[in-house]
Order: structure tokens, then C-alpha cells, then sequence
């Protein structure tokens, strides 16, 4: 990674970054308040989108039918002093994570929420993992800081050994919980002073000349000041000072302490993604890297969102431009298909609206609406047929094999799950011995939604029941090896929704087994999509 102030300016003002964090640590509040900041909302309440992992079925329900919401809450686009930012959101719900995992392919930096009480919770470091993977820029906001919470060494400590990764305090809180009055910014010499009367208030900031300030006095009681004083003095001892190549390495971050619901410490941190923040990165595809600054257009697809409209069918495929000054009707090849697409009503996504895109630049998500010819993974160009990499599908680790309760529609739910499969709900495996199909999810609240979704949606009723596998890795290898090896295991073999052959069993000795039986054929539990 690396910041470029030779990019052009448009390009160079973009910030595509996600928000990763554990159920309940404030993600939404946050993101409502940097929509609030950027002028996108008029007031705090408007996100409806509520942390995934307290929703029910029910509710997943239903909001799968109020998709509008959360389609347009998936990217949002928003400016701020200046800059251009493109939240992308990722779902929170476990049970969604291949979801999420996608959609970190398409960011630049990623921001960690944590809560000040809980430290570093289970999903947020799975969803690190995944970032470090990419090396991406990691910005941290320890929320709730006006509630009881952790000894701030101790916060930071969690984070350096928990996640490996070296940790340098951009603010550092004065008091806790209810004696929590604000932050002294390191890196700006600033007191930032919390407004407890009004939640929607931005700070009060007072700036200072350094510690010995004689100003700090008058706004901090003495007690406060002097643990403030000794607990910078060994920060600045004990924890490294931000540097920010070291961030866009993805060895150091910042951390900024705050209170989202109280509209504290948020603007600081989007000045942290605005000045050190990476402007679109260079993307990797099978043959050579693609610069932002290319004057062509791409992008790949790195989300589908179907039946946004049940009576449509219509989907929306969520593409990061990743080169190039793209403009309303610009003819496009879909790389896959060789064909041409005229991208005449693309979709930019501020905030709570959809609205019709004229211009997007690298860097920008953009929604294009489409029948199903745009599947995860697809590149986007002006010609040039590219392969972007890194799309990752993971094997999924719970199956089942379904079928249509009124035997006369089985043809069509094989259209049916065709469709999730590509819009990437589901792996759905089509046997090479005997009829029906296996669906494997990551999550188990999947199958239920994946039945509701091909009966209301396709008319079919389904049931999911117990299949006797219970996992998938994709096989390959040299041809004659692959075909040999087909032909003595027909039983544990299927096709998957792009025709790629698919191992399956119940046991991981199997896997083992063929592993070292067949040193020429590669088991694996991800394939890229494409
Ligand atoms: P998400 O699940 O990560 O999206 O979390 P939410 O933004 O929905 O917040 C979870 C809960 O924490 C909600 O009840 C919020 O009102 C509350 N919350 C968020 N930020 C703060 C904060 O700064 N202080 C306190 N005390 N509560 C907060």
C-alpha cells in the first residue's frame, strides 16, 4: 500500500474503506454519524440497517423484503472536507461471512470498532485475519468510552498481542465511564472536550501548545490532569508513534478513543482516513497489476444483490471501479461473456438513496442493475481481458440436499438455485450419481432463508434434509489425473453451479487420505470465482 499524491486529484480524494467490528460495538452509530458528518442524513436515526447478529429470522425476513434499504445501505458514498468517502458495508451476522470476506476485496482500509469494555471480541478477529491477508490499513476507534471501560493500556496491550499488530494512540482518554470528559489528541497538541448535554454536539476542541499547557488546567480537574500527564509520558516511552508507512503497511494502527452515540471522537477519525487513509490501491489481476490512474475503465464484481424487486428478478452487481474515469452509457465488455454491455443506468449509492451515477471514478462503487448475466467475480473493461484475483469462495461447512416437495417442479428449482448460486448465497452441488442437488452455506440460518427465499420468490416449496456429506473441497489437477481419479469415486463427486468438480465426504481422513494418495491432485476449500 502507499499513499500517491501523484494520482489525479479525483482519483487521489477517494477513501473505499469498510467498518469491521463484533456485533454491538457501535458500527451503525458510527456510520450514521460519518453520514451525518459527510451532509448525507439530516439527523441520527435514519440507518435502519440494525447490527445483523440481533436480527431473527423473521426479521431477516423482512428485511429481505424491504431489500431497498439494505441494498442502498451496502455501499454508501459520501464527501467530507473535501474528499470522496465509499463506506462499503459488511454484514455482521456470522452467519454471512463469506459475504463479508467479498466485500473486503473491494476496500482500500478498513476501520475496527471496538468496545472499550469488551476489547477485541471473536468476529472482529476473524474479520482481521481477512484484512491482514490483504495487508490493508487498519484505522482502530476504541467506542463507548463514556461506560465503564478497560484501563486504556490494557485496551492497547489486548490489541498488540491479540492481533499482532503494533499500536500507536492518536487520542488518549481523560477519565472513564461517567468521569470520561474527552480526549487529548497526540497528534494535533489538542484538547477535545465530550459534550454529555447533546449527543448530536461535536466536541469542543481547545488547542494547546503540549501537556504543559497552562490551558489544560482550566478545563481539566487536577486529579485527571496529572494521571493524564504521566499516563502520555509512558505512552510516548512504551507504545510506538504513528508512522504512517508503517499503517499503510498494515503493521501499525492508530487507535482513537470515543463515544459514537455521543458524536465523540468520530471526527477525528475521519480526519485520520482522510490525511493518512490510502487512495485507491492498485489491483491484482492474473497477468499484471491495475493502476487507478489507467486512463481505461474496470472493475470486477464483488457483490450481487438479487430479487431486489420480487417481480422483477432484477439484480443490482456491485462493481469496484478499479482504473480509470467511468461516465453514464460508457460501452463496456464483460469479460466472461466477450459481450458487450452499455451501462446506461449505473447506481450510486448516497446513502439512504439510490441515485443514478453520471461519473464514478477508480476507487468508487458502483451498483449496475442487470438480468443475471453479472456474477461475483467478473471483470468489467473497456477490451482488455482481465482477471482480477483474489474473489475468494470458501467451501462451505454445512450441507444438505434438497428437494422440491411437488415433484412436477423440479426442473425449475434447479433454475432456482442456479440463482443463489451465482448471486453467491449458496454452493449448490449437483451429484454425478442419482437426482437432486446439495446446498452447502457457512451458516444454518441460510437454509431457512434460502427455503422462504425459492417459495416466495420461484413458487417452489422445498425441504431441506440431512445429506450424508458434510464437507466439499474443490479437486484439481492435471486432466487425465482429475478424470481418473473421477471415475473411482463417482459417488463422492459433484459438479458445482460453474461446472468445477467438487469432492465430498463426511470424513476429513478421506481428505487426508486422498491428499496423500493422489500427490498430483490439490484438495481445497477455496476456489477463486471467476
Ligand atoms: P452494531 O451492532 O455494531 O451496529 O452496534 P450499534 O451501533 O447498533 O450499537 C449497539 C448498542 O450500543 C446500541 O444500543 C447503541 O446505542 C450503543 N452504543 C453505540 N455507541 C455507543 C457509545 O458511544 N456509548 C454508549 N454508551 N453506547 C453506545
Amino acid at each position: 500500500m502507499s499513499n500517491r499524491p501523484d494520482l489525479p486529484p479525483e482519483i487521489a480524494r477517494r477513501r473505499t474503506f469498510a467498518i469491521i467490528s463484533h456485533p454491538d460495538a457501535g458500527k451503525t452509530t458510527l456510520t450514521e454519524k460519518f453520514l451525518l458528518y459527510g451532509g448525507a442524513i439530516q439527523m441520527a436515526g435514519q440507518v435502519r440497517a440494525k447490527g445483523e447478529a440481533r436480527r431473527t429470522r423473521s426479521d431477516f425476513m423482512k428485511m429481505e423484503q424491504e431489500r431497498g434499504i439494505s441494498v442502498s445501505a451496502s455501499a454508501m458514498s459520501f464527501d467530507y472536507d473535501g474528499h470522496r468517502f465509499n463506506l462499503v458495508d459488511t454484514p455482521g451476522h456470522s452467519d454471512f461471512s463469506e459475504d463479508t470476506y467479498r466485500t473486503l476485496t473491494a476496500v482500500d482500509a478498513a476501520i475496527m470498532v471496538i468496545d472499550g469494555a469488551k476489547g477485541v471480541e471473536s468476529q472482529t478477529r476473524k474479520l482481521f485475519e481477512v484484512c491482514r491477508l490483504r495487508d490493508l490499513p487498519i484505522l482502530t476507534f476504541c467506542n463507548k468510552m463514556d461506560r465503564e471501560s478497560r484501563d486504556t493500556f490494557e485496551i492497547i496491550d489486548e490489541i498488540q498481542e491479540n492481533l499482532a499488530i503494533d499500536v500507536a494512540p492518536a487520542s488518549w482518554p481523560i477519565g472513564m465511564g461517567r468521569d470520561f470528559i474527552g480526549c487529548y489528541d497526540l497528534l494535533n497538541d489538542r484538547l477535545d472536550l465530550m459534550d454529555r448535554a447533546d449527543r448530536n454536539r461535536v466536541a469542543q476542541s481547545i488547542r494547546l501548545t503540549g501537556l504543559d499547557d497552562p490551558g489544560l488546567a482550566q478545563h481539566v480537574p487536577a486529579e485527571q490532569l496529572a494521571q493524564l500527564r504521566d499516563e502520555v509520558e509512558m505512552a510516548r516511552e512504551l507504545l510506538p508513534a504513528f508512522d504512517p508507512q508503517s499503517f499503510l503497511e498494515g503493521h501499525l494502527t492508530p487507535i482513537w478513543f470515543g463515544s459514537a452515540i455521543n458524536s465523540f471522537g468520530v471526527r477525528e477519525l475521519m480526519t485520520g482516513i482522510r490525511l493518512f487513509g490510502p487512495p485507491p490501491q492498485p489491483q491484482n489481476t492474473a497477468g499484471r497489476q491495475v493502476a487507478p490512474e489507467e486512463p481505461s475503465v474496470s472493475g470486477f464484481v464483488f457483490k450481487v444483490q438479487a430479487n431486489m424487486d420480487p417481480k422483477h428478478r432484477d439484480r443490482v452487481a456491485f462493481v469496484r471501479l478499479a482504473s480509470g474515469h467511468f461516465e453514464r452509457g460508457t460501452k463496456l465488455t464483460h469479460v466472461r461473456t466477450k459481450k458487450q454491455m452499455a451501462v446506461g443506468n449505473p447506481v450510486l449509492f448516497l446513502a439512504a438513496d439510490r441515485e443514478l451515477a453520471d461519473e464514478a471514478w477508480a476507487g468508487d462503487i458502483i451498483g449496475i442493475p442487470n438480468h443475471g448475466q453479472l456474477r461475483i467475480g467478473d471483470a468489467l473493461t473497456e477490451g482488455e481481458a482481465l482477471r482480477f484475483t483474489g474473489i475468494p469462495s470458501f467451501a462451505p461447512e454445512l450441507l444438505q440436499s434438497v428437494r422440491a416437495t411437488d415433484p412436477m417442479k423440479a426442473k425449475h428449482l434447479e433454475k432456482a438455485l442456479m440463482q443463489f448460486a451465482e448471486e453467491g448465497a449458496a454452493k449448490v452441488f449437483k451429484p454425478m450419481i442419482g437426482s437432486g442437488f446439495i446446498v452447502g452455506v457457512v451458516g444454518a440460518l441460510q437454509f431457512e432463508v434460502l427455503a422462504s427465499r425459492i417459495e416466495l420468490e420461484y413458487g417452489i416449496p422445498v425441504r431441506f434434509e440431512q445429506s450424508q456429506f458434510t464437507s466439499a473441497r474443490w479437486v484439481t489437477g492435471p486432466e487425465d489425473r482429475v478424470d481418473a481419479f473421477a471415475s473411482v469415486n463417482k459417488g463422492h463427486l459433484a459438479q458445482d453451479h460453474d461446472g468445477d468438480l467438487v469432492y465430498l465426504t463426511r470424513l476429513q481422513w478421506d481428505i487426508d487420505r486422498i491428499e496423500r494418495d493422489h500427490p498430483d491432485l490439490t484438495l481445497s476449500a477455496t476456489k477463486e470465482m471467476m
